[in-house]
């Protein structure tokens, strides 16, 4: 891919500094993580002052992540994942799902953030299965060159992509030109797990939408685009959405509302239906 003139503020390596929000300390955050700055705490604040219920985005997201890997792991025959952007070690991580159905189960994680780095490496040090590496997730070819990816993943297999709430951080439109090239490099049978910041083009939700994005984009972390239906899918061409429940077509789904574990008790948030999830197969 050619190199962009210009790039997203998330492609700017992240060091450990104190004085500068990280994306996965604050995701890190809403979920519960204990490591975040002040500077971290700041922006949740700035959130959570805007958007009250902006938590459920995280929650719903992990959620989401959490059961597309048990689903995926127990109903193919894939032993292989690639986990881009994966964040902070959080309760339950791809490696520690998919290796509960098969413990030789392989995953490799890529994160450019030093503290996901360091978390990831102590966590998985005596798991000869799972590898963690830094890399830039919208370079793919750094990603997909890798040699540890190349050592762990078997491209003549099926692959699980999971690029779950990192393309949102990604500026500009050239998303649908990084999906496409992961989407080009995998195997027939490999299926993709997606989540991105969802504007859902009604009026009072575009507005709570547009609430978390001028705090992310305008602030230190400078990114975190909500798009809407159309844009996402432009993301995932060339793949076979599965249903995200019994009662639907094909396609995207509030990630909250992708084949939940139980019935919703209570209604979802706005925040909650401002983020979306899908699941792929490649023909
Ligand atoms: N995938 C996890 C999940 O859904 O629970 C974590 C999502 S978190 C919102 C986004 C992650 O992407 C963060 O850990 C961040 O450090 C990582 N990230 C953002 N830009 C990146 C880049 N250019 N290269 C590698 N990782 C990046």
């Amino acid at each position: 891919m050619a190199e962009p003139t210009t790039k997203s503020p998330s492609q700017v390596p992240v060091g450990v500094d104190p004085s500068r929000p990280s994306i996965a300390r604050v995701y890190g955050g809403f979920l519960g993580s204990k490591d975040v700055y002040e500077v971290d705490r700041q922006v949740m604040e700035r959130i959570s002052t805007a958007v009250p219920e902006a938590v459920d985005i995280a929650r719903g997201n992990r959620g989401f992540l959490n059961r597309a890997c048990r689903f995926l792991a127990r109903q193919t025959d894939i032993a292989q994942y690639i986990d881009c952007g994966s964040g902070l070690p959080t309760a339950e991580n791809t490696h520690q799902i998919v290796q509960r159905v098969n413990e030789q189960a392989r995953v490799v994680y890529i994160d450019n953030d030093p503290v996901v780095l360091a978390h990831g490496r102590a966590l998985l040090e005596e798991n000869e299965y799972v590898g963690m590496i830094s890399a830039d997730i919208f370079e793919p070819s750094q990603v997909l060159e890798h040699a540890v990816v190349r050592k762990q993943i078997d491209f003549t297999e099926p692959v699980v992509l999971l690029h779950v709430g990192t393309m949102h951080h990604l500026t500009g439109d050239g998303g649908a030109a990084v999906m496409r090239e992961y989407i080009d490099a995998l195997p027939s049978g490999s299926y993709v797990v997606f989540s991105h910041f969802f504007d859902p083009e009604v009026p009072e939700l575009t507005a709570v939408a547009k609430r978390i994005e001028g705090i992310l984009v305008n602030g230190p972390m400078g990114a975190g685009q909500f798009r809407t239906r159309d844009e996402v899918m432009e993301m995932l061409d060339g793949l076979e959405l599965i249903k995200p429940n019994p009662l639907s077509e094909p396609g995207l789904a509030v990630c909250g509302q992708w084949w939940p574990d139980g019935p919703e008790l209570k209604p979802l948030s706005a925040a909650a239906q401002c983020i979306v999830g899908a699941v792929g197969r490649k023909p």
